[in-house]
């Protein structure tokens, strides 16, 4: 092992103590792949060195990778188990997708963007992250083909829950993301079960725009 990531190491160790237990995150399963995805390889060479600080950092086109507890939050949130597939509006910088990858049996990523798609592609080529399915499309249409999904987390915020996404999750399944105005927004939670959509609110949260037909208006 190189001095370099030796170094990346130590920050991500410090990372998960520091910035996701000590806040509250118990999940193993959680605390194990924010243990091991290395970070500092989903933001450009110049950000590295901050790729494990306690905030979100710019990816390009104007985007962002989300602060590492949001990641963490969100990813508990959805309770999920090694036997899940799993739908992921906004693959971004391919982070949030890459933990949730070490966790589950596959994941299924929309971007919208076709630059940080291609470039998100080629990383989880790069980490052998062979479970991850990518796709170039608006996914407020969610993923028809491969629902329905035991999980979904949507990293852009709507404006209202985009009923595609809704209609894709399966019985018993979960889905977590953030609805609002377009500088901040509540994270909500949704819970399939026989009886219906259930809801709950996990507190405030400020995300990049969702921009697609069930989404913002570019
Ligand atoms: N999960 C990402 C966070 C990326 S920020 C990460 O871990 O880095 C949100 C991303 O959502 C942006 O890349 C943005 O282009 C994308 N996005 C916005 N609207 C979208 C849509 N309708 N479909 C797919 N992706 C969308």
């Amino acid at each position: 092992m190189t001095n370099d990531s030796r170094k990346y190491q130590r920050l991500r160790e410090s990372m998960v103590k520091n910035q996701i237990e000590a806040r509250g995150i118990t999940d193993p399963k959680v605390l194990a792949a924010m243990g091991k995805v290395p970070r500092h390889l989903f933001v450009s060479e110049a950000l590295m060195d901050q790729a494990y600080a306690d905030h979100p950092l710019p990816i390009g086109e104007q985007q962002t990778i989300s602060q590492p507890y949001i990641v963490a939050h969100m990813t508990e949130a959805l309770r999920l188990g090694p036997d899940d597939r799993v739908l992921e509006i906004g693959t971004g910088s391919g982070y949030q997708a890459a933990i949730l990858s070490r966790i589950v049996f596959r994941v299924y990523t929309i971007e919208t963007i076709r630059s940080l798609h291609m470039r998100a592609r080629k990383l989880f080529d790069d980490l052998n992250y062979s479970n991850i399915v990518t796709r170039y499309a608006d996914g407020t249409n969610g993923w028809k083909d491969e629902s329905p999904f035991d999980a979904i987390i949507v990293t852009a915020g709507a404006p209202e829950i985009p009923m595609p996404l809704v209609n894709q999750l399966d019985i018993g399944g979960r889905m977590v993301l953030p609805v609002g105005g377009r500088l901040t927004q509540d994270m909500v939670k949704l819970e399939r079960d026989e009886d219906g959509i259930h809801q709950s609110m996990l507190g405030g949260c400020r995300f990049v725009k969702l921009v697609g037909e069930h989404g913002w208006d570019k």
